[in-house]
């Protein structure tokens, strides 16, 4: 039976959600309701791999999103006085997590407008086959006031005061979701994020015609770290990172809450002075209108649906950028969700509990942090631990031992298994070679 479905957020998760389940059941009348007045292509650069890339080619979007991709020559480590300790070379995207810089290298707005627009594409390609049954709809500036379960499916009140009646939600509304907090209370919601007490500020300025193709990494004294990223691209990325400090972990927890000057502010105070070109970075973040800034956590709940109301990607999961397989694990999770609804047929519920069993051996391996957490990271807070930081590093790269460099530097996760991706024939997807 075609299902009358409601997605909250056009992020990543949502928009590829509402593709996959058109291609299983082009009868379904799909709602995605966003709470930005337009598609929000704000963000940096972000990666998909692994299972991620089999999903894309199914979906016929792979080649679309490799024409988007940003082409950087690798990493280099910078002292700070902005020189290079050392260089590490492009990953193979097959393998998670032996280097910084993957195959599948995007602008996060780039990815979600590919994925925002093959959903529009795969909707007019039904329109076109003759099917009048279904539809795909996006509403901007909506967001969820009311959501009751009393009855079989969810009645939702809307921002404008409408109402409606949906037997399947899904909640795509990001790492701080408020459709989880709305659906399983304060508690679980409180309980369900695992902060990492690391802090992230993600914005562009303009690029020097001096800077290559390099991202940078510098560690300065006091736990903090500076990024940039430019590959071929006319802006520079810059990302802070405040790693542990529990004094400091305090007061951004309550920046976040501030206005987005006020925000802007508090880490300029923090990275004034830190050497190479923090002045610029600083100077450009003041006027940029590409600021994103958040508290660094993962997201485990105990159990992804409750009622009819399902959890998908970082609302539900969100394994923080640490491991790199956000945006990975969110085109995962849409996959499975849409494969079992297909699956399952009129079990909705048999659906949800499937799905719900079959993201656990994903987020464990996707989940997982590099030496079980971020206590044993290796984040230097003193001048001496720079130095000692940087030499080491300096020895393992003449050696070329990549990978433990980063799992030293807890960039990235170590290898895993492999996790293998259930097949869907009903999902109908056109993966080119084996899953
Ligand atoms: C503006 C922005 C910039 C980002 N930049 C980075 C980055 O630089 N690096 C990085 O690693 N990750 C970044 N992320 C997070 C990254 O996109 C996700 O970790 C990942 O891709 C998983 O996608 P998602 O769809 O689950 O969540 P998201 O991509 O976060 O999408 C959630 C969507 O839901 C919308 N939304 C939120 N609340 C509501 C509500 N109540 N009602 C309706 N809609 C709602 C949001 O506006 C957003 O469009 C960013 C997210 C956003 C929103």
């Amino acid at each position: 039976m075609p299902l009358n479905i409601l997605i909250i957020g056009a992020g990543c998760a949502g928009p590829v959600f509402a593709h996959l389940l058109q291609k299983a059941e082009p009868k379904h009348t799909i709602t995605v309701i966003e709470r930005s007045p337009s598609l929000r292509t704000g963000g940096q650069q972000l990666d998909f791999k692994e299972n991620g890339i089999p999903i894309a080619r199914g979906m016929g979007i792979l080649d679309t999103l490799k024409a988007a991709c940003v082409h950087e020559t690798g990493m280099q480590l910078v002292d700070q006085k902005g020189r290079s300790l050392m260089q590490f070379g492009v990953n193979s995207s097959a393998k998670q997590g032996l280097n910084l810089t993957n195959e599948y290298e995007i602008m996060r707005g780039d990815m979600v407008k590919v994925f925002y627009d093959s959903s529009i594409a795969e909707r007019r390609k039904i329109e076109a086959s003759g099917e009048k049954e279904g539809g795909l709809t996006y509403k901007f500036d909506t967001t969820v006031t009311h959501l009751d379960q009393s009855g079989k499916g969810a009645t939702v009140t809307f921002s404008n005061g409408e109402k409606a009646h949906y037997d399947l939600v899904v909640a795509a509304d990001g790492q701080n979701s408020r459709t989880r907090r709305m659906v399983f209370g304060d508690e679980v919601n409180a309980k369900c994020f695992m902060n990492m007490g690391v802090h992230a500020a993600y914005f562009d300025i303009p690029r020097l015609e001096s800077e290559d193709s390099n991202a940078r990494i510098m560690f300065a004294p006091g736990s903090r770290m500076i990024m940039t990223r430019t590959g071929d691209r006319p802006i520079t990325q810059v990302y802070l990172f405040l790693m542990k400090n529990k004094e400091r972990h305090e007061r951004m927890k309550a920046v976040h809450r501030q206005p987005l000057e006020k925000q802007k502010e508090a880490w300029a105070e923090i990275f004034e002075n830190t050497g190479w070109d923090s002045k610029r970075f600083i100077e450009g973040m003041r006027t940029t209108d590409d600021f994103y800034a958040h508290e660094v956590g993962q997201v485990h709940m105990p159990q992804l649906y409750n009622g009819r109301v399902v959890l998908l990607g970082d609302a539900g999961y969100c394994p923080s950028p640490f491991t790199g397989m956000g945006t990975t694990l969110s085109l995962v999770g849409s996959y499975i969700l849409a494969g079992e609804l297909a699956k399952h047929g009129n079990d909705v519920d048999g659906a949800l509990q499937a799905y719900h069993d079959l993201m656990q051996e994903p987020l464990e391996k996707y989940q997982k942090l590099s030496t079980g957490g971020t206590e044993s990271n290796f984040y230097p807070a003193s001048q001496l631990g720079i130095t000692i930081a940087n030499s080491v590093l300096w020895i393992l790269s003449s050696l070329k031992i990549d990978k433990m460099i980063l799992w030293v530097g807890g960039l990235l996760p170590e290898k895993k298994d492999a996790y293998v991706l259930p097949v869907y024939p009903e999902l109908s997807l056109d993966y080119g070679e084996k899953v």
